[in-house]
């Protein structure tokens, strides 16, 4: 072969056995352009019967002499792989297959380097490679199925382009892959796919669905910062060790349902757009969700954390459910923000759960929660139906039937409890520390209560509306004052909070060009029936708790409710008994009106002895020897009364009986106002 005429193509390519650059200089002659009838660009199309048949017993040569196959830069047309067993190192780098590509059954017993490969026509890779198979910045222009294929060695994907469709259901990764960076741009199927070494998807987009349902992860995955722009799904995947998703975008719905997390999870500051179900997976190791935002619904049903949990500064911006979820080891959810409605249904702590300076915008429900270990309330912020708190009514915190193993390792401190119900639920031990509870009538008032009266009583329900809009509307405005509390509630950056400004700012001035009748009617529609027994027993829980903490001021503003509960509770001659011992001793708590109405009695009895005595003398004109006669003789019976309240005198006068009686409820009332007030102190 003369120099003239050999093919001038000439590259590098690295090679996977030595680890270095080499030169490749193609030994073919020249057929056009001074290239060969391979790396000629448009040869293949004219001839594609010669350099297929070239190529193949090109092949077959390579792999009867056992020499390493460099096919660097071909041009090929339609080809299907001839060899099944190839025991030669192959590189195909940046070679253009220009039709259909067809690997199906081969075996690659050596290392393959499809590198910067185009593949312009389907693909087939039913194929098992016993080394490295690299395909690093390869494009796949077409339908790719790499579905049963086994990779034994390690496979990298990094930089590659996925034009369509790619398939590696079924397949198995032994070692580390590496798709950093890879652009998926149609559907993607992992299904079933087993990678026993790390997989590495950093940076990589996914621009189509993923399907990564029953796949099996058992080395360490990484997701971080990836693109999932079409739906994911995970569902029934194990990961066997830790997998992050770390800074991930997930735009569409993403699917981790039955998913297994036997080592730990990362989602720290991933986005989800749309819905993430999270139903009954399985986290065995630490779960880590700070800093993630859910802007859809967010569902964990029936899931399991056995290691530490975190949705520390996490935020929630739609419907959050965790109903029936075990929580095994201590949960954080400390400074996350939760907006809309959460569900704790039937849901375990096993641990210390801490909610300090979480804010909840929505209704919560814990129902039938149970909490085994300490709970902290710290600084929580109950802001139910923010801006519109006193208004939107049922968004509130509900606490129904929920078990606190531990009662005084639960803790609210410097919350407002003010649309907190205790529903079915023992808080007697419970500490409160600081808390601010809503004041009505120169009480405490809780939250069921209050919606009774926003029922029944028409008049406080007007001035309640009116006093809650002319909140909003000192709120609206004092900007200054409107900005700080929503950053404080949405722990927001000053972009976002522009944004959230603005929404809530046309909040507000809707509810107040609203008119009070149309509020009382938005009201009255939306108020559960409270039951009144539970009202009772939650006053009485109250009291007893405050007591127990010699917090009496605070207790007695609560028992003033209880027995309000109980008058509300009862009929007929009770209820008017009961409305009687509140007004002469405001239910045994104050000492003053039995004494204003002992002073009463005696005086009102002179006065009537007096006019009874000498009736005349009471009508005018008076001179003064009958006024002088009235004040003596007033004087006498005002003696004889003060006598005959301390049961000191006594005759068969029905008046005086009906005194003597008079006095002895409010002197008992006295008593037991003032043994309550001695007791108290000695307790100090
Ligand atoms: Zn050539």
């Amino acid at each position: 072969m003369s120099s003239r005429t050999r093919c001038r193509y000439v590259s590098e390519y690295f090679d996977l056995d030595t680890s270095e650059l080499v030169t490749f200089n193609c030994d073919m002659e020249a057929v056009e352009d001074g290239l060969c009838i391979f790396h000629h660009p448009n040869y293949w199309s004219r001839h594609p019967d010669v350099v297929r048949k070239t190529f193949y017993d090109k092949i077959r040569e390579a792999l009867n002499k056992g020499d390493k196959l460099l096919c660097i830069g071909y041009h090929l047309p339609d080809i299907d792989f001839p060899g099944k067993e190839v025991n030669v190192a192959i590189y195909f780098n940046y070679a253009h297959f220009h039709g259909k590509a067809s690997f199906l059954y081969v075996k690659f017993y050596e290392n393959v380097s499809f590198i910067g490969v185009r593949f312009s026509g389907k693909t087939e890779f039913l194929a098992d490679f016993s080394k490295h198979a690299a395909f690093s910045e390869a494009v796949f222009q077409e339908n790719v199925d790499f579905s049963g294929a086994t990779f034994s060695g390690e496979t990298t994907f990094s930089r590659a382009k996925f034009m369509k469709n790619v398939n590696f259901s079924g397949s198995t990764f032994l070692k580390t892959v590496d798709f950093t960076r890879t652009i998926f741009s149609g559907d993607t199927d992992l299904t079933g796919t087993t990678f026993s070494g790390d997989a590495i998807f950093m940076n990589s987009i996914f621009n189509g669905n993923l399907n990564s349902s029953d796949a099996k992860f058992k080395g360490y995955v990484t997701f971080s910062n990836v693109m999932f722009l079409k739906d994911v799904d995970f569902s029934n995947t194990v990961f066997s060790r830790t997998v992050e998703f770390s800074k991930g975008l997930f735009s569409a719905t993403a699917i981790f349902s039955n998913t297994e997390f036997l080592e730990k999870a990362v989602f720290s500051n991933s986005t989800f757009r749309l819905k993430a179900d999270f139903s009954e997976a399985r986290f065995l190791g630490n779960a880590d969700f700070s800093n993630a935002m859910f802007l859809g619904e967010v569902k964990f049903p029936r899931s399991t954390f056995l290691g530490n949990v975190t949705f520390s500064r996490t935020a929630f911006l739609a419907d959050v459910d965790f109903s029936n979820t075990r929580f095994l080891s201590p949960v954080e959810f400390s400074r996350a923000v939760i907006s809309r409605h959460v569900n704790f249904l039937n849901s375990t702590f096993s641990d210390h759960v801490d909610f300090s300076n979480t804010t909840f915008l929505g209704r919560t429900e814990f129902y039938y929660t149970r909490f085994l270990g300490e709970v902290v309330f710290h600084s929580t912020l109950f802001r139910p139906g923010f801006p519109l708190t006193e208004l939107r009514l049922n968004e509130c915190i509900v606490f129904k039937s929920v078990h606190f193993e531990d009662p005084e390792k639960v803790v609210f401190d410097n919350t407002d409890m003010s649309k907190v119900s205790f529903i079915d639920t023992d808080i007697t031990k419970v500490k409160f520390r600081n808390v601010k509870w809503d004041e009505y009538d120169n009480r405490y008032i809780i939250y069921p209560e209050r919606l009774l009266l926003l029922k029944k009583k028409g008049d406080y329900r007007y001035r309640y509306i009116v006093r809650a809009l002319n909140n909003l509307k000192k709120l609206r405005d004092d900007e200054e004052e409107l900005r700080r509390v929503v950053r404080d509630l949405y722990k927001l950056d000053e972009k976002g909070l522009d944004e959230k400004m603005s929404d809530i700012i046309k909040e507000i001035e809707k509810a107040l060009n609203t008119e009070v009748r149309t509020w009382e009617n938005f009201i009255l529609e939306r108020i559960e029936n409270q039951d009144l027994c539970e009202i009772l027993i939650t006053y009485r829980s109250l009291r007893e708790n405050y007591e127990n903490s010699l917090k009496y001021e605070i207790a007695g503003k609560f028992f003033i409710s209880e027995m309000e509960a109980m008058k509300l509770s009862k009929r007929g001659l009770e209820k008017i008994i009961i409305g009687l011992y509140k007004h002469i001793c405001l239910y045994g708590e104050s000492c003053t009106r039995p004494i204003i109405w002992s002073v009463i009695t005696i005086v009102l009895f002179a006065i009537i002895k007096l006019y009874i005595q000498t009736p005349k003398l009471l009508l005018p004109p008076l001179v003064m020897h009958d006024r002088i006669n009235l004040i003596k003789l007033f004087i006498k019976n005002l003696e004889v009364s003060t006598y005959t309240f301390f049961q000191m005198y006594s005759d068969l006068d029905i008046l005086t009986l009906i005194e003597r009686l008079l006095s002895i409820i409010l002197l008992g009332c006295l008593f037991i106002a003032l043994r309550r007030k001695i007791e108290r102190r000695r307790a100090h």
